[in-house]
């Protein structure tokens, strides 16, 4: 069985700045996945990034390739603050991010990880199998899609996660109910409408809450003393999550745990306002109380906190409903491993190095966020991480 020292799955945003980091110091990796793939096969058609601009980059050492200078030398208009960057841009910039700093990706599937003595057994889809002293875990928030229990019943075909967002224009014609009131589920509706489907939004929230476009021109003294400018949005908790995830990271369990819980909750950005309100039903303050199939479509059963039933019909339920990051979904993990590793509410314990109670396993982007706070659940966090995880490694 091959040997290797160091191995990072997932090649997205931070999978890809480790490894640039790594590669930067002369540490040999080996690196698998498939570039960029949650943003090319899992975000909707036309989508636009809610980070701005000066926020959606990747992380070379010095941050040397910024996504100003990808969109300068290919004549893409580009500003570091109110102009929505494209998931297509995206992904053609993270691409062009791979092929020059990480240029020895291996497009492979982990399929199982197990401990072995000091090492781990890595198997991959191909068939190939080897053992490494250190892992990177950077494979993101695919596994983690939550699905209301509500809709469990309910035949394959007739619903889906936000996260299965491929055929969304495939829907002319139809009634599609979007649960769900942040960005992805705008995002979907957005899509699902341009496709000539008949969209109803069923949220619990009483309002959706979308975000405020960036004010022209010089912000006031007032604004920039009480909604300082951050990578994650406007304010001081932003700010704190930016600045501080090792400070986070000190805190209490239940303080920290709390912070990241309820800071930065589901909002969908303001540019996808206009495409939405008016062209889709909006149900607010509403809760999902069951789903069944009645005469060959979806009756989805709903009512308000008056107590008041609502009740829908549907050829289709998409859930925009987020994701729950917990390790029991990762399939690849053997469950002796599992069953070592030191969790907070299935989320893995890490130290200030981003390792886990198993000596060697390291968990970063999504999976990371409930050790480091908000900033890891964002592509801007991927900086602070590369650096930590790469000089901790070398
Ligand atoms: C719809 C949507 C919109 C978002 N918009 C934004 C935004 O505007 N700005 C922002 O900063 N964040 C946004 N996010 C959050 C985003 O998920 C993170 O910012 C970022 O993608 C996390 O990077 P990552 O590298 O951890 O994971 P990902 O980008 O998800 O990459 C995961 C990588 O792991 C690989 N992988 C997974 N499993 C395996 C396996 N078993 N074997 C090998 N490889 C594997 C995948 O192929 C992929 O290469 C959004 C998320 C969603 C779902």
């Amino acid at each position: 069985m091959a040997h290797t020292n160091i191995v990072i799955v997932g090649a997205g945003p931070y999978g890809l700045a480790i490894a640039a980091h790594l590669h930067a110091r002369r540490v040999p990796f080996r690196i698998f996945g498939s570039p960029m793939l949650s943003w090319s096969a899992h975000t909707p058609k036309g989508m636009h990034l809610k980070s701005e601009g000066f926020a959606s980059n990747l992380y070379a050492p010095g941050d040397a390739f910024p996504l100003s200078r990808y969109c300068a030398d290919h004549a893409i208009p580009y500003a570091d603050v109110g102009l929505p960057v494209s998931a297509e841009t995206f992904v053609e910039y993270g691409l062009d991010f791979q092929r020059r700093y990480v240029p020895n990706l291996e497009d492979r599937q982990l399929v199982a990880l197990a401990q072995s003595g000091a090492a781990f057994d890595l198997a991959f889809d191909d068939g190939e199998r080897l053992t490494a002293e250190t892992v990177v875990l950077a494979t993101g928030l695919g596994a983690h899609a939550r699905m209301p229990a509500e809709l469990a019943g309910l035949p394959r075909d007739r619903v889906s996660h936000s996260w299965q967002c491929g055929g969304l224009d495939q829907h002319a014609g139809r009634q599609v109910v979007v649960i769900g009131s942040g960005a992805s589920a705008l995002d979907c509706a957005a899509t699902l409408l341009q496709g000539n489907a008949e969209v109803s939004v069923l949220t619990r929230s009483d309002v959706i809450n979308f975000h405020s476009p960036p004010a022209d021109g010089r912000r006031s003294l007032r604004e920039m003393l009480f909604w300082p400018r951050t990578g994650l949005g406007p304010g001081w908790a932003s700010m704190a999550s930016c600045k501080g995830p090792r400070l986070i990271h000190a805190l209490p369990e239940r303080t920290r745990h709390d912070f990241v819980r309820r800071h930065l909750g589901p909002a969908p950005c303001w540019f996808v306002r206009d495409q939405v309100v008016g062209h889709a039903s909006l149900h607010t303050g509403v809760s999902l109380a069951g789903a069944e199939m009645a005469g060959g479509r979806v009756q989805l059963h709903s009512t308000r906190a008056t107590g008041e039933a609502v009740v829908l019909h549907a050829d289709h339920v998409l859930a925009a409903t987020g994701f729950e990051v917990d390790l029991r979904n990762l399939a690849f993990l053997s469950p002796g491993l599992l069953g070592r590793l030191r969790m907070e509410d299935h989320k893995p314990a890490l130290s200030s190095n981003f390792e886990s109670s198993v000596r060697g396993l390291h968990f970063a982007g999504p999976a990371s966020a409930a050790s480091f706070g908000p900033l890891l659940r964002f592509a801007y966090g991927a900086r602070f991480a590369a650096r930590r995880i790469a000089r901790h490694l070398a």
